[in-house]
């Protein structure tokens, strides 16, 4: 049992490892798998989800910015580590220092690179990324054959790898993404000899695995989450995180009293309410004031009056054998009832995506193995 904060993300590195097998099996033997860890992992925890999704055999890491980046290798992890974000020319030094892969979408990062690289007398691996349509990083085709061009005589740094990024294939309608696809492939052929070419996330993985060419960038299915309720279904992922939290106390409402902040729910009967130590700094969103529910001793208690930045309050009124300190389930299953993400997610319209970085820091996680705690991470380092 857990003993630290009463407010804790039980995270299954068994439920990581299946996922990643699923997603290897699903793409081919000849398709990588980069571990998209960007955002803590997606809130996951990005040092202890880097170190599981390598050893169940993903070969890359990716993360969005170079910070992500310097975290893993502080921890000790050797993997390739794309940075698949921009990055400013002020942070080239940290890129080579790191021996982390950019994305390089300027001659004057290139250039710093080269130099920097050369001088550690170093090459270092980059990837060079074209915008096919979806309009937000990435050079347009005539620039990319121009970049290739000028990186290759540069010393210090060797093109390793090519992408793009879709803009819609979480989507059924997969028409935008076959034109990307041509675009790419059209561009790719002009450059036969850059090794490492890839184009898909989750939703190709999932639902056009022929187009995974070298590499797949998965990121939430890695966490057992899909990409969106159109892509397939068919490969099974397991949910990896639940979030959970602890009965802090129990009081019994009389008609007419309010709850919480703004008195924006009130009791038209006898209530007994539980409240729960998990707010909106822990990621639980404030738009689920007076929306939702969690999980105490197997049923749906609703979430009453506002969502506070440390704390709430439940409805558990007829809810037998309630006691401070019971576990309440956010996220995830208790007994016969789950509260998936998309659930969540749902309650304060937006993705699973969001649901799942938006937990913060000051919530531990708790790495399970065979239903073991095999490591714990908390904000705090305990002593004794
Ligand atoms: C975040 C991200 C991914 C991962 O996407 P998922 O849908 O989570 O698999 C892949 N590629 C890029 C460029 C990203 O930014």
């Amino acid at each position: 049992m857990w003993k630290g904060r009463p407010t804790w993300a039980e995270i299954d590195l068994d439920a990581l490892a299946h996922n990643v097998g699923e997603i290897r099996k699903a793409v081919g033997q000849d398709t990588g798998v980069m571990a998209v860890v960007k955002a803590n992992a997606y809130g996951h925890g990005a040092v202890p989800i880097s170190r599981a999704v390598i050893a169940a055999g993903a070969s890359r890491l990716g993360v969005a910015c170079v910070d992500e980046g310097i975290e893993l290798r502080q921890a000790g992890i050797k993997a390739p580590i794309l940075v698949m974000g921009y990055v400013p020319i002020w942070e080239a030094g940290a890129l080579v220092q790191y021996g982390l892969v950019p994305t390089i979408t300027s001659r004057e990062l290139g250039k710093a690179l080269s130099e920097l690289a050369s001088r550690s007398k170093f090459i270092l691996p980059v990837h060079v990324k074209v915008d096919t349509g979806l309009s937000r990083f990435g050079l347009s085709p005539a620039d990319t054959i121009a970049m290739v061009a000028y990186l290759r005589n540069l010393p210090g740094v060797t093109i390793e790898g090519l992408w793009t990024h879709f803009a819609s294939a979480d989507e059924a309608d997969k028409s935008f993404t076959l034109r990307q696809f041509a675009a790419f492939s059209a561009l790719a052929n002009l450059c036969p000899d850059i090794p490492c070419r890839h184009v898909g996330a989750s939703a190709v993985a999932l639902d056009l695995p022929a187009m995974g060419l070298n590499l797949v960038r998965a990121g939430i299915s890695l966490y057992g989450l899909y990409p969106s309720s159109e892509v397939s279904h068919a490969i099974y992922l397991k949910p990896v995180l639940s979030l959970k939290s602890r009965i802090g106390r129990l009081t019994s409402l009389s008609i007419g009293d309010a709850v919480s902040y703004g008195r924006t729910w009130v009791a038209t009967g006898p209530t007994r309410v539980a409240l729960v130590p998990c707010g909106y700094a822990d990621g639980l969103r404030r738009s689920l004031s007076n929306k939702g529910a969690v999980l105490i001793a197997g049923h749906r208690a609703p979430i009453l009056g506002r969502v506070c930045m440390d704390q709430f309050v439940a409805d558990v009124t007829g809810i037998p054998n309630v006691k401070v300190d019971d576990e309440v389930v956010l996220i995830g299953r208790q007994g016969a009832e789950e509260i998936s993400v998309e659930e969540m997610a749902s309650w304060s319209d937006t993705i699973n995506y969001e649901i799942v970085c938006g937990i913060s820091a000051r919530v531990p996680r708790i790495y399970l193995r065979n239903g073991q705690i095999d490591e714990a991470v908390t904000l705090v380092k305990k002593t004794g």
